[in-house]
């Protein structure tokens, strides 16, 4: 099995996955990351669960450059949901590597968003924001060389598509894009075709992978016991967090009123709600304050809580799609969970063909059966006041790829220069160094730290020199293409 490490991951990056429990890459992990760092283009069809946001995510953190102060990378949410769960995730990577990364999301006050603007290398943003940001001038993205639509076809459905273009219009044609996808109907071809550069497809097969690590049960009932079965479920069953499904917004707040009445804590989800409280219940459950979560499905889309371990169907799921996006919730990568789906005596019919479609097994809950599985297990139940162990720290593996080496810093101060030809132009690092040194008093030497990716390249000389390197090497043709320069840094 492949590590981490051994993707071509740095040792902060590693360090930090070691800190977050990560043991081993995820399949789309395995398949993009190494495409992604490089350079090239990647489509990922993949749903949450699958660890789709780390796919581009570490590559990302790889990217960016904490000594700019520019915006390097920008990830596109449709939602704000997701757009916070990114910008979590990405800061936990980049925590040691010291990126800044800042989330621009609406209906939270644009100032202090822009404020945040001024020193961030990455922006995670709604598309309606970004559009926002970048019509006040605020967010430009002349140097932002890593581009990822996460989740296009919810940006699709939700009729940002056009906004989506002209956002990618406006960053440089020769950066990186990736663009993850659950289903990539013909529209997301057509941008890709459009807007990409002969991206890698990547696909896992993430309904099989997801529900897979999750005992599901049922459990019939009359609709008017369904609150005091659901209570009894819960007081059962012990989760260390609960996301209670229910059809509609009316329903959530009848059911969250009902479980508070019976003394249960419990918080509630749907879109009537404002944005803000909205925001407040997701931090508060994804920072395991809260334990149980009566949602509907459109409030709780693309959301991934780790801590979750069970999920319960308070009403059935009207597809088995439904059935195995709430339930992907759960049992994520390593862990596993428990579904409980309630139904009525007439809706038998519709949980067999849930069972059929989604090829899974789901078999009748009962009080001690908990108990009893585990012991065959031969484990405790988890106590639902025991918060479960942090894994160990693991020491990383060495083997860090020589590109993502720091230039060094003897002999002055080094200077970042992009070039505008990539692997994609046939150029090597050699072809690189050859075009400067050949032009300047330069020798191989004091030419650093060369990185080739698919459209461009960076290369360190001397800051003292930079501009003259710039003024005498941009222009000249290699292989048969023109070579432009700018100075990142000095
Ligand atoms: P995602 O599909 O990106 O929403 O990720 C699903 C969940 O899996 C998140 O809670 C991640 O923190 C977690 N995760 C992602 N990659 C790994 C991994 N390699 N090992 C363990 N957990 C992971």
């Amino acid at each position: 099995m492949t590590t981490f490490a051994e993707l071509g991951l740095s040792r902060p990056v590693l360090e930090a996955l070691a800190h977050l429990g990560y043991e081993r890459p995820t399949p789309i992990q395995e398949q993009a990351i190494p495409e992604l760092l490089a350079g090239r283009d990647v489509i990922g069809q993949a749903q949450t669960g699958t660890g789709k946001t780390a796919a581009f995510g570490l590559p990302l953190i790889e990217y960016v450059d904490p000594s700019i102060d520019d915006v390097q990378a920008l990830v596109l949410t449709p939602t704000r949901e997701l757009c916070i769960q990114v910008t979590q995730a990405l800061r936990a990577y980049g925590e040691r590597k010291g990126v800044e990364i800042v989330a621009t999301f609406g209906g939270a006050p644009i100032r202090s968003q822009i404020a945040q603007l001024r020193s961030a290398q990455v922006v995670v943003g709604t598309v309606g924001r970004v559009m926002d940001l970048m019509s006040r001038h605020e967010l430009l993205l002349t140097d932002c060389r890593y581009v990822v639509l996460d989740e296009a076809d919810e940006m699709l459905d939700l009729g940002f598509f056009e906004d989506v273009e002209t956002i990618l219009s406006r960053a440089p044609s020769g950066r990186q894009t990736a663009l993850f996808s659950a289903t990539m109907p013909p529209p997301i071809e057509a941008l890709a075709e459009k807007r990409m550069f002969e991206p890698v497809p990547i696909r896992v097969r993430a309904a099989q992978l997801t529900i897979d690590t999750v005992e599901q049960f049922y459990l019939e009932v009359s609709d008017r016991e369904k609150p005091d079965v659901l209570a009894r479920v819960l007081k059962e069953e012990r989760p260390d967090q609960a996301i209670v499904f229910v059809r509609t917004k009316i329903g959530v707040d009848r059911l969250a009123r009902s479980l508070s009445e019976r003394g249960v804590r419990v918080k509630a989800l749907h879109g009537d709600m404002s944005q803000g409280s909205r925001d407040g219940v997701m931090i508060a459950f994804k920072g395991g304050r809260e334990r149980l979560l009566v949602a509907t499905d459109v409030a709780a889309r693309g959301l991934d809580i780790s801590g979750v371990t069970h999920v319960v169907n308070y009403d059935i799921p009207n597809s088995p799609d439904v059935y195995v996006h709430r339930i992907g919730r759960t049992g994520r990568v390593g862990r596993s969970g428990r579904a409980i789906t309630l139904i009525s005596p007439r809706e038998r019919r519709e949980l067999e063909a849930i069972e059929r479609h989604a090829k899974t097994t789901i078999v009748e809950w009962s009080p001690n059966g908990r108990r009893a599985a585990a012991e065959s297990r031969g484990a405790e139940p988890v106590a639902a006041e025991a918060p479960a162990a942090e894994p160990a720290p693991q020491e990383p593996r060495e083997a860090r790829r020589p590109r993502h080496t720091k230039p060094r810093r003897d002999g002055g101060r080094l200077a970042k220069v992009i070039v505008s030809v990539g692997r994609s132009h046939g150029i090597e690092p050699a072809d690189v160094i050859g075009a400067i040194v050949d032009r300047t008093h330069l020798d191989g030497e004091d030419v650093r730290d060369v990185r080739v990716l698919e459209r461009f390249s960076f290369v360190h000389v001397p800051a003292a020199v930079a501009d003259e390197v710039v003024s005498k090497v941009d222009g000249s043709d290699v292989r048969g293409a023109e070579l432009r320069l700018e100075v990142l840094t000095r």
